[in-house]
């Protein structure tokens, strides 16, 4: 297969539909909650009673206008609403409000990393507004389907891209940044196991250098991050295959299988429904002034790639670094509390990375639920900056103190624990003699030239003082010492 990869290219676009964190639905008053119990939330206008109006949710815009801005896409003033016929049991209107004509956002993009690391954007098609449908349960009765509407009418964004990924690596980083931007909106809560986020795939093959693209395939029912990265990986080998053996690609939908990571086909193009769009009748247009955009502008919150590239380029750490400080919003906004209070970015970045996050991960906690204060915690550097405690000291001894007592200050912790390091010479001098007359033959062979032995010195005066001896300190004096 690597060789036909040489060959050929993947070409692939991917449409997003976004579940939207709003109280209420698009197009009612009924509670937009996911979990509560089946048929719940829905009222004569989530039915679509013979008589019921809509209305529109201005959250849903408010989101579409977040999520536009954030890609840099255009917006349009004049919003339309229609209708998009079809028949689903799960979907009491017999129809889905959504945007046909006039998406809310078009153009715009999503950087992402390509294969290479280096960053690509991604342009988007359009995004537009639009409700979901009620959810046909298959597994929990032997012999008949049940319904839960209470999904139906749940405000969606639908993201469409260009035809501009060209792997199953980038597919994957796409969907990875769409989450997080979708959560650093505070949109969406971007699990796509619970369906909160889902993706379809289209996908074509064409020989490297082709100047047209191929007949595309459109892969839907991956519930998670790798399973859309599978399933690309499995369309296009077999459209490799495919192609290779002189078949013909059909235009078609294909279900993901994720217990045999296959695809199978599910329908064809030319039984497509044909959704017979008009115009919503129910609903006058809405128009995006730009003062509702400027008031979205002043609730935006600071976006991922805006952090990175603050933290690489100003505060010179790594792209590693910057990386992990960004994956989730509430680290950054941590994060940059710290570098409010303290200019020891790499060390603050340092600790945040490792004692914090060890932390949570260990106890399985999300960051707001962190018990150290942002001001505790660059006290604790603090210390260590200024020479008070050394930094295993500060990980081993007040760290966990700090975790334990959530009023006493870092530096309190230490000196009331007597960690506050020595850097006393008189104390210091007497940790070092009695080394070394512990020692004597060792010294010997030191002045001897084998000078490796310091750091059996260094460990004994640690020893002797608790850890509290200041290692710079000491190592100066101890040299001086055993070259008398
Ligand atoms: P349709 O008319 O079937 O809805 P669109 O042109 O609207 O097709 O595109 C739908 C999605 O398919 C978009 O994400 C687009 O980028 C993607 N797409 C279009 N053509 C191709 C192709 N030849 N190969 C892969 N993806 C494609
Ligand atoms: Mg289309």
């Amino acid at each position: 297969m690597y060789r036909l990869h040489e060959k050929y290219e993947a070409v692939i676009g991917l449409e997003i539909h976004i579940q939207l964190l709003t109280n209420s639905k698009a197009y009612s008053n009924d509670l937009n909650e996911y979990g509560d119990e089946p048929n719940s939330n829905i009222s004569a206008i989530t039915l679509a009673h013979p008589g019921v109006l809509p209305k529109v949710n201005e959250k849903q815009l408010q989101f579409a206008v977040l999520l536009g801005l954030a890609c840099e896409c255009d917006l349009r003033e004049e919003n339309q609403y229609a209708r998009k016929n079809y028949f689903y049991a799960d979907m009491p209107k017999g129809y889905q409000i959504t945007q046909d004509e006039t998406p809310i956002c078009t153009n715009g993009f999503v950087r992402l990393k390509d294969a290479d690391g280096k960053e690509k954007k991604v342009s988007l098609t359009r995004i537009h507004m639009e409700e979901d449908s009620g959810k046909s349960i298959h597994d929990q009765d032997p012999f008949n389907t049940l319904i839960d509407l209470n999904r139906a009418g749940t405000p969606l964004l639908e993201m469409v891209t260009e035809p501009d990924i060209r792997s199953s690596e980038e597919a994957y980083n796409f969907v990875i940044e769409v989450r997080k931007l979708v959560r650093y909106l505070e949109i969406c809560d971007g699990n796509m196991e619970e369906g909160s986020m889902r993706c379809d795939a289209n996908i074509s093959v064409r020989e490297r250098g082709a100047a047209k693209y191929g007949t595309k395939v459109e892969v839907k029912n991956m519930n998670s991050m790798r399973n859309v990265q599978r399933a690309i990986e499995y369309e296009i080998d077999r459209q490799i295959e495919a192609v290779e053996n002189g078949e013909e690609i059909f235009h078609e939908t294909r279900s993901f299988d994720a217990a045999t990571g296959s695809t199978a086909g599910m329908r064809s193009k030319e039984d497509a429904n044909d959704y017979r769009y008009f115009p919503e009748p129910d609903l006058l247009p809405i128009y995006l002034t730009q003062e509702k955009i400027d008031g979205v502008k002043e609730i935006m919150p600071p976006l991922p790639h805006e952090l990175y590239n603050k933290y690489t380029n100003e505060l010179k750490l790594s792209d590693y670094d910057a990386q992990i400080l960004t994956d989730i919003k509430d680290v950054a906004l941590y994060y940059e509390k710290m570098i409010a209070l303290s200019s020891n970015y790499k060390v603050c970045a340092n600790w945040l990375m490792g004692e914090v996050k060890g932390y949570l991960n260990e106890k399985g906690l999300h960051i707001s639920e962190f018990p150290i204060s942002v001001e505790r915690l660059v006290g604790l550097i603090q210390l260590i900056e200024e020479g008070k405690v050394s930094n295993s000291i500060a990980g081993q001894k007040v760290f966990p103190a700090l975790l334990e007592n959530g009023n006493k200050t870092a530096a309190q912790i230490a000196d009331e624990q007597g960690l506050v390091q020595e850097d006393d010479s008189d104390a210091l001098m007497g940790y070092i003699k009695a080394a070394i007359e512990a020692y004597p033959e060792k010294a010997a062979d030191y002045k001897g030239g084998k000078k490796g032995l310091l750091g059996l010195f260094m460990g004994e005066v640690m020893k002797r003082s608790g850890g509290k001896a200041d290692p710079k300190k000491t190592n100066a004096l101890l040299r001086e010492e055993l070259e008398k």
